[in-house]
C-alpha cells in the first residue's frame, strides 16, 4: 500500500498498529486502541479524512481508495483481536468456575428407599401391632397357587394368556397376577400348626404382573399388599374393625370407611372398601371424582374352598382377607397423576416425594 500521499504521522501509526494491537490484553485496552485509530473525532481515521478533504480534486479518488483500504485493514484486525479476547475471557470464566477452591465440594446424594417401598413398610408398621408378620412368595408361581388354591374356576378369564404372563417352556408356571397365592402357600405351611398357634395372620407385600398396556393408570408390573387372618368365629365385624383401625392409622383419625358388596372367587361374601377421600375429607375433589370416597381395597371372608385346599377345616376355622394396590394409594396420597413416575426413577420426582436428600 502506497502511503506516501498521506501525512507521515499516518504512516507511523500504521507501522505501530500491529505491535499496539498485540499489546492489548483485555477488551478495555482494545476499545481505547480502536478509538485512537478509528474514532469519529481526533483519530487517525479522522485526520485522514481531513487530508482527503484538503487534497486537490484530481488526487481525491486515488487517496480515497488508499484511506478506505487502510481503515478496512485496521477494522478487520481489531475485530479479530476482539473475538480472540472474548474467547479468552470465556475460558478464564469457565476455569475460575471449575477451579474455585473456596467452594464446598459437591456431595453425592445419599439415596433412600423408594417411595413405594416406604409405603409398604408403613403398612407393615400399621399391622404389626395387631400381630401380623410379613410373608413373601415367589413371583414365578404355579397355576395351582395362583388360581386353583384360590377357588378360581377353570374357565375364569384371568386364566387366559391374554391377561396372564405364562412361561413358554414351563407351561404350568406364570408370573403371579396377585399376591393372593402367598395365602395358599402360608395356609398350607401353617395348617399343621394352626391349632397350637390359635390362628394365622400375616401381611404379604410384593410385585404382581398383568398383561396391561402402560398408560397413566396401568402398568404390566405393580405392587400389592395382601392381608389375611384365620381364627375361630371370624366374621365381617372383625374385618371391618381391622380395616377401620388400619385406615385411621394410615390416613388419620378422621378416616372413615364404607363397604360395598363385590365378588372375588376366593372370598364369600366379598366386598370393596372405600375410604373417605383423605384429600378433601369427603367434600369432593378431582381425586375422588367429587364423590367424596375412593376405592382402596378388595376384601371379604375367606372362601371355605380356599381353607379346604390348604388342609384347614372350614367348619372350625374362618377368616378374612384383603388386598390393596400400593401404587393406587401412593398416587392418591401424593396426588401423583401418572403411575409411570413411580417406575421411571427420575431423581427430581423421588426427591420431591421425600425419598432422597
Ligand atoms: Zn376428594
Amino acid at each position: 500500500m502506497d502511503l506516501r500521499s498521506l501525512p507521515p504521522e499516518i504512516g507511523k501509526a500504521h507501522s505501530d498498529f500491529a505491535g499496539l494491537l498485540e499489546a492489548c490484553t483485555d477488551l478495555d485496552a482494545l476499545l481505547r486502541l480502536k478509538g485512537a485509530y478509528l474514532g469519529r473525532d481526533d483519530s487517525f481515521a479522522a485526520r485522514m479524512m481531513d487530508t482527503l478533504k484538503a487534497s486537490p480534486k484530481e488526487q481525491k479518488k486515488e487517496l480515497g481508495i488508499v484511506i478506505n483500504a487502510l481503515k478496512n485493514q485496521w477494522e478487520e484486525a481489531l475485530k479479530s483481536r476482539q473475538s480472540n479476547l472474548e474467547e479468552l475471557r470465556r475460558q478464564r470464566a469457565a476455569m475460575s468456575l471449575i477451579w474455585d477452591v473456596t467452594l464446598p465440594p459437591p456431595l453425592p446424594s445419599r439415596g433412600a428407599l423408594h417411595p413405594l417401598m416406604r409405603l409398604i413398610d408403613r403398612l407393615a408398621d400399621v399391622f404389626r401391632p395387631l400381630g401380623y408378620h410379613v410373608e413373601e412368595g415367589p413371583e414365578a408361581e404355579t397355576e395351582a397357587h395362583n388360581f386353583d388354591g384360590l377357588n378360581i374356576p377353570e374357565d375364569h378369564p384371568a386364566r387366559g394368556s391374554a391377561d396372564t404372563f405364562y412361561f413358554q417352556k414351563h407351561t404350568d408356571l406364570l408370573l403371579r397376577t396377585h399376591t393372593s397365592p402367598v395365602q395358599v402357600r402360608v395356609l398350607k405351611r401353617l395348617a399343621p400348626m394352626i391349632e397350637q398357634k390359635g390362628g394365622i395372620r400375616f401381611l404379604a407385600p410384593g410385585r404382581v404382573y398383568r398383561k396391561d398396556e402402560i398408560d397413566p393408570t396401568h402398568s404390566p408390573m405393580f405392587h400389592q399388599v395382601e392381608g389375611m387372618l384365620v381364627g375361630r368365629g371370624i366374621g365381617m365385624q372383625h374385618l371391618k374393625g381391622t380395616l377401620d383401625y388400619a385406615m385411621k392409622a394410615l390416613f388419620g383419625s378422621s378416616a372413615d370407611i364404607r363397604f360395598r358388596p363385590s365378588y372375588f372367587p376366593f372370598v364369600e361374601p366379598g366386598c370393596e372398601v372405600d375410604v373417605r377421600c383423605p384429600l378433601c375429607s369427603g367434600t369432593g375433589c378431582r381425586v375422588c371424582k367429587s364423590s367424596g370416597w375412593v376405592e382402596i381395597l378388595g376384601a371379604g371372608l375367606v372362601h371355605p374352598n380356599v381353607l379346604k385346599f390348604a388342609g384347614i377345616k372350614s367348619d372350625i376355622w374362618s377368616g378374612f382377607a384383603f388386598g390393596m394396590g400400593v401404587e393406587r394409594i401412593a398416587m392418591m396420597v401424593s396426588q401423583t397423576p401418572d403411575l409411570r413416575l413411580f417406575f421411571e426413577n427420575d431423581q427430581r420426582f423421588l426427591a420431591a416425594m421425600g425419598g432422597m436428600d
